[in-house]
């Protein structure tokens, strides 16, 4: 088990023009797949997702919410999940038909991965790469590539037992002009965090670990930041979709059911709406 609780780790090296990131999560994972009974397969890939969304909100340098999707023609529909600054997480996998399958290609196939960022001020930007690879790790590199073009490379685990997740990230900062020695000095961190041991980094605290993997190296980290899971859900946000289905339809779901019951597809909160209450968002929406 992790010993502290879930944390994000960001540090920089000083001397490499290159940045790092740690993140180890134990009751966050366990809390996102906790109600949903996802089979095994579907559980990994997931918490790999976490452990990338997680990971990607410590690189941007802004407010805001991110969320990254996988989609494509496997036998799960879809993996989403959202992240905020504050490092608050929730994600789903649409499972709809049964699945012993293990790993991205199995899993979802030919598609996409899609990674929405929607920052606080500002107008909200999308980017989509191909999952023309094996793995998440090796798809988020190339995105990187691709739409940033920064060498950036992660490392993904999955701890089966504990049902803990955890995740390294290494960029390379575009301040220096030498490039050759740049791509040095990245080839060369990527090299030596290629050594992570599963049962290191769910063991170690962070520390201990930043200094078995870059003893030889100046790592000046920052204040760790707690990840928690939270859902965005709430009683308001039913009601204002509600309203937005329009009186009619309101009035139609009253005659048919009586109630209206709406239960969030990430963390299963079931909200409940009687006639009463029904009638009074129609109400609401005439002042
Ligand atoms: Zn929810």
């Amino acid at each position: 088990m992790i010993s502290s609780s879930d944390q994000l780790n960001r540090y920089l090296f000083d001397n490499l023009h290159a940045r790092g990131e740690l993140v180890q999560l134990s009751s966050t994972f366990q809390n996102i797949v906790k109600a949903h009974n996802y089979p095994e397969g579907v559980k990994a890939l997931l918490g790999e997702l976490i452990t990338v969304t997680s990971l990607l909100t410590a690189t941007l340098k802004l407010e805001g919410e991110i969320a990254v999707q996988l989609q494509g023609d496997g036998p799960v529909d879809y993996f989403a999940v959202n992240a905020n600054h504050q490092q608050e997480i929730r994600g789903i996998a649409k499972v709809t038909q049964a699945t012993n399958a293990v790993g991205l290609k199995d899993l979802v196939g030919k598609g996409n991965m899609i990674i929405t960022i929607r920052p606080t001020k500002g107008e909200p930007y999308q980017g989509v790469v191909a999952l023309e690879h094996d793995t998440l790790a090796q798809c988020l590199s190339h995105y990187f590539e691709v739409s940033e073009q920064i060498p950036t490379k992660l490392w993904l685990f999955h701890n089966k037992e504990n049902s803990e997740v955890a995740g390294a990230l290494v960029q390379l900062l575009p301040d220096s002009d030498d490039k050759a020695q740049q791509l040095n000095d990245f080839e060369h961190l990527c090299q030596l965090t290629d050594t992570i041991k599963p049962e290191e980094i769910f063991t170690l605290d962070a520390e201990t670990l930043l200094y078995r993997l870059y003893h030889q190296e100046t790592v000046r980290i920052f204040e760790p930041q707690a990840v928690t899971n939270k859902c965005s859900c709430s009683r308001d946000k039913c009601e204002s979709a509600i309203i937005h289905l329009g009186e009619s339809e309101i009035k139609e779901i009253i005659t048919q059911d009586g109630s209206l019951n709406m239960t969030c597809d990430y963390c299963l909160t079931n909200y409940q709406f009687d006639e009463q209450h029904l009638l009074q968002l129609i109400n609401q929406n005439k002042h």
